[in-house]
């Protein structure tokens, strides 16, 4: 799970939405402006807005159309950060969207928790309230504005899952807790199956890239070689390896399974692989 930068939207369609989203929150009851906000969704495809905004989401999730959340998957939904159930302020809001794949969209679904100012708890959103939620402080990460390598590190070492960053604060340390769960990034088998053969997929590339060099290979057959690293399905795994990189050094080889050892000893010999 990486941080999403996003192109801007257009102006016509910021416009579009701005409208939209008036229209809504003009209406006198919580309960019309929920109703409306699922109306005005379910036509939205009929404004070109919503082509647009869907490009740019997928744009934003690199060449392969991946999930934001668990990079597993392609993205299928455009997922409200803030339910629109439960926020219809935020149903056509630019800043709300994320692109999300099935499987972690549907257990989200309408999951939202807010922290209680000045605490260091939180309080799920009630569903059934005919009231309108508390705004405070969003639980969840929201990966197009937190960076979610500050608050988690991939396991390298064996599990492939994700731990939590070192001396996080209270706050931070539950958001971290609390989107682990909600999207399952550690209990999803197929999760840290894929993530272990990304790895194995970063070790093929660079044995092939150091092969070509010492072979003096042209530069264009070497950037193919690379290639695959750029369009990973799991680009957090190729990050993580750059980011870890300085501290797994500093590890005895004795204490290190065989593929880390063999990433160190590749990593030795091609350092330019760093600023890939
Ligand atoms: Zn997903």
């Amino acid at each position: 799970m990486l941080k999403i930068t996003l192109k801007p939207l257009s102006a016509k369609s910021s416009t579009h939405l701005a409208k939209t989203q008036r229209d809504i929150d003009t209406l006198p009851t919580f309960e019309a402006q929920v109703a409306h906000a699922h109306q005005y969704w379910g036509s939205r495809t009929k404004n070109q807005a919503f082509q647009e905004i869907r490009n740019i989401l997928a744009q934003g999730s690199g060449h392969r159309k991946r999930c934001f959340y668990c990079e597993d998957n392609l993205s299928t939904d455009i997922e409200h950060f803030r339910p629109k159930s439960l926020y219809p302020d935020y149903a056509f809001v630019w800043d709300n969207y994320l692109y999300a794949c099935t499987p972690c969209n549907r257990p989200k679904s309408n999951q939202f928790a807010v922290f209680e100012p000045r605490k260091h708890t939180y309080t799920d959103i009630n569903t059934s309230s005919p009231l309108p939620p508390p705004h405070g402080i969003p639980v969840l990460l929201n990966p197009r504005i937190d960076d979610p390598l500050d608050f988690l590190e991939l396991d390298l070492f064996g599990t492939f899952k994700f731990n939590l960053r070192p001396k996080l604060r209270p706050r931070d340390q539950q958001r971290a807790e609390y989107t682990l769960k909600l999207f399952e990034l550690n209990t999803r088998d197929e999760l840290l199956a894929a993530r272990r053969t990304e790895f194995q997929n970063c070790l093929n590339a660079l044995e092939s890239y150091r092969s070509a060099k010492q072979k003096q290979a042209p530069s264009t057959q070497l950037a193919t070689i690379i290639s695959p690293i750029h369009n990973m399905t799991h680009p957090t795994v190729w990050a993580e390896i750059k980011r870890q990189y300085p501290n797994l050094k500093k590890i005895q080889p004795q204490f290190m399974p065989d593929h880390l050892r063999t990433l160190l000893d590749l990593l030795a010999q091609i350092p330019e692989a760093l600023s890939w």
